[in-house]
């Protein structure tokens, strides 16, 4: 790596899409943001915003065939803004990997060795890891010179207690198919936790937190002293929360019962449980912004729905109260958390006797940066703090390359 090196591409790769970010760690800016959807289909479109350059969002649609073309779309693009990935300037790519079982507990320069794993991983992790995969070996092709890191969204959570993360089912069976609590989205828990430590003036090490990352997929996590403790995701990202589409904490013999009273396939349960359940299975929205525009309108079923995932979201912040002993502050994120003020209100609203309040015209304020919407007096602190899980796996992908 030459010393003027200072930029990270950052890549998370789905099924048939590609984000983007390139950032200069030098500089700590943002020099370009993209994604690449529809990947496969006749409609694909990719979509870049030049923030270097201060120019305009291009999107252009045509047929991507598959994450090479995707790939090598993006850099035509970002070449075309004088940020070619050619340049000696480029670092390392950084990619989200979602699942690295026990392993990977920290981020991972990436060798044959650590493709093999990942793709071991792939039966606990079969929508994710194999288009992580594809968009790594592609990324591997376009610059073999060039470090690639992953940063994978379990890591956070190995830390987690062995009570915590494995489930009351024969030890035997749980170990041969690697079954046990995970977690997700650890690289926002991460991130969030530090922030709000941050925040407060603290270091991480003297504060816990209960982290709330609500975005169309959501889960909570209890950070104690800068470690996670506990989360809500599990084996798979189903467990846990009300989520847009997936239902969250479920009585497993309800699969059962679908298939054998309902005569619904494994399949068939899979895709109801996660893509037709959560707030869209209970009310046909999971855009928290039309079920509070229904509800504004008098709609039940909107309110029901958002009555049911605010429940949820109380015991579990109760839960972790209980886990962690002593709360220093709650901590809500991503789309819904960041921006949806009726969700932090209600889902503290009565937690007065856990020190946890929420103070009505902090929390109608509506910005980009970490800020406390608890009240002065409260014990604990309530604060709202943007994720940023690009800028956190730039920032470890150059930690590591750097190291
Ligand atoms: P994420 O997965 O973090 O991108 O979050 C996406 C979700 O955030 C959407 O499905 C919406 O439910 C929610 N969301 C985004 N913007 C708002 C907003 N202004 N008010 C309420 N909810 C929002």
């Amino acid at each position: 790596m030459t010393a003027n090196a200072t930029r990270v591409l950052v890549l998370n790769s789905g099924s048939s899409s590609v984000k983007y970010q390139l950032l200069d760690m030098g500089s700590g800016t943002r020099l370009a943001v993209g994604l690449v959807e529809r990947i496969g289909e006749e409609t694909s479109r990719l979509s870049h915003t030049p923030l270097a350059t201060g120019g305009d969002k291009r999107e252009t649609e045509g047929p991507i065939a598959d994450h090479d073309a995707a790939l090598k779309a993006v850099a035509a693009e970002l070449a075309a803004d004088g940020l070619g990935l050619d340049s000696p300037e480029l670092a390392a790519i950084g990619h989200r990997v979602v699942h690295g079982g026990l392993k990977f507990t920290a981020p991972t320069v990436i060798d044959d060795a650590v493709l093999k794993e990942i793709e071991r991983l792939v039966p606990v992790a079969p929508l994710h890891n194999p288009a992580n995969l594809t968009g790594i070996r592609t990324a591997q092709a376009l610059r073999p010179d060039l470090p690639q890191v992953a940063v994978f969204d379990t890591a956070f959570h190995t830390t987690m207690p062995e009570y915590a993360a494995r489930y009351a089912i024969d030890v035997e069976t749980a170990d041969a198919h690697r079954i046990r609590r995970y977690g997700f989205h650890g690289t926002s828990h991460a991130y969030v936790s530090r922030k709000t430590a941050a925040l407060l003036g603290k270091d991480p090490s003297e504060v816990n937190v209960i982290v709330l990352h609500l975005g169309n997929g959501a889960s909570a996590s209890a950070v104690a002293g800068g470690r996670c403790v506990d989360t809500s995701m599990g084996l798979t990202p189903l467990e846990g929360l009300v989520m847009g589409t997936r239902s969250g904490d479920i009585d497993p013999a309800v699969t059962f019962h679908l298939r054998r009273v309902a005569g619904m396939s494994t399949d068939e349960i899979d895709v109801l449980l996660n893509k037709k359940s959560g707030l869209v299975g209970l009310c046909g929205d999971n855009d928290m912004r039309e079920i509070r525009r229904r509800i504004d309108e008098g709609d039940e079923r909107a309110e029901l729905a958002f009555d049911i995932y605010i429940h949820r979201l109380k015991k579990y912040i109760g839960a972790y109260t209980a886990v962690l002993g002593r709360v220093d502050a709650v901590a809500f994120t991503a789309g819904v958390g960041e921006n949806a003020a009726p969700v932090r209100e209600a889902a503290l609203a009565g937690l007065e006797e856990l020190g946890m309040a929420v103070d009505a015209s902090r929390n109608a304020v509506r910005s980009d940066e970490p800020r406390l919407i608890s009240p002065d007096s409260a014990r604990v602190a309530v604060a709202v703090v943007p994720t940023d899980e690009e800028l956190e796996i730039a920032q470890q992908t150059y930690a590591l390359v750097n190291a």
